[in-house]
């Protein structure tokens, strides 16, 4: 497990309940004096995730006290306006398929934007100068509200709004979903990969059900597929074993 790092900072971490977002958090615990944790309530499909957080944030400071020390508030803002806008499938009950621009039709144009910007706000009032999200190029699906340069000028364009320096973190950024497990595993070792798999919620369809490797979900949709992927990659190079 790697030692924790001493940045004076104090990060907003995304925290939607999913794995991606877990492991940002145990990233941002690992690193920051004090971390506070931010999720959008905007209507989505999977609103399971929701109720995932406290579990996730509990059991994080349950078994990891040091990280538990700087763990403060949590904070849920309603973004209903994400629904009104519509027509995805993320908030609407509908197929998951490719539209004929490349992009799946899960994609919510702009909410990544609207989200870092709600999240910088509210970071500027808890006195918080990091923002830390799961935002990832490799191995997703293409949103281009992901990209690192799209989030690069994002954080010049908040830094000047806001008139004070407001970095982005991104530490899943260029990793695989093979990777991303490997990363919780450096972080907080098979405890942490187990609450991960246990705790956090990935499924679009918001499915618990059946209890896979890899956690729960229907085991089907495109979150699904590319979880359970991850999860088959990683223990192929040798990851998990006792
Ligand atoms: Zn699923």
């Amino acid at each position: 497990m790697a030692h924790d790092r001493n940045d004076p900072r104090g990060a907003l971490v995304l925290f939607s309940g999913g794995q991606d977002s877990t492991v940002c958090l145990a990233w941002a615990l690992q690193r920051y004096a004090r971390v506070e944790t931010l999720g959008f309530d905007y209507g989505q499909r999977h609103r399971i995730e929701l109720d995932c957080r406290q579990t996730v944030r509990r059991e994080l400071a349950a078994q990891f006290p040091a990280w538990g020390g700087r763990l403060g508030d949590d904070h849920v803002l309603e973004l209903p306006l994400l629904a009104r806008l519509g027509d995805s499938a993320l908030t609407t009950e509908r197929a998951i398929e490719m539209q004929a621009n490349g992009l799946p039709n899960t994609f919510v144009p702009g909410r990544n934007l609207l989200f870092l910007t709600a999240a910088a706000a509210l970071a500027y009032r808890r006195g918080l100068s990091v923002l830390v999200g799961g935002m990832c190029e490799t191995d997703y699906s293409g949103y281009p509200d992901c990209r690192d340069n799209t989030l690069k000028a994002l954080q010049v364009a908040l830094s000047l709004g806001l008139d004070t320096p407001m970095t982005l973190d991104t530490p899943l950024m260029f990793l695989t979903k093979a990777q991303t497990w490997a990363l919780a595993d450096e972080l907080g070792g098979s405890a942490l990969n187990a609450l991960v798999a246990e705790h956090t919620h990935t499924c679009y369809l918001g499915e618990r059900g059946q209890r896979h490797a890899w956690g729960h979900g229907c085991g089907h949709c495109p979150a699904c597929e590319l979880r359970a992927a991850g999860h088959a990659a990683w223990v192929a190079a040798g990851g998990g074993a006792a």
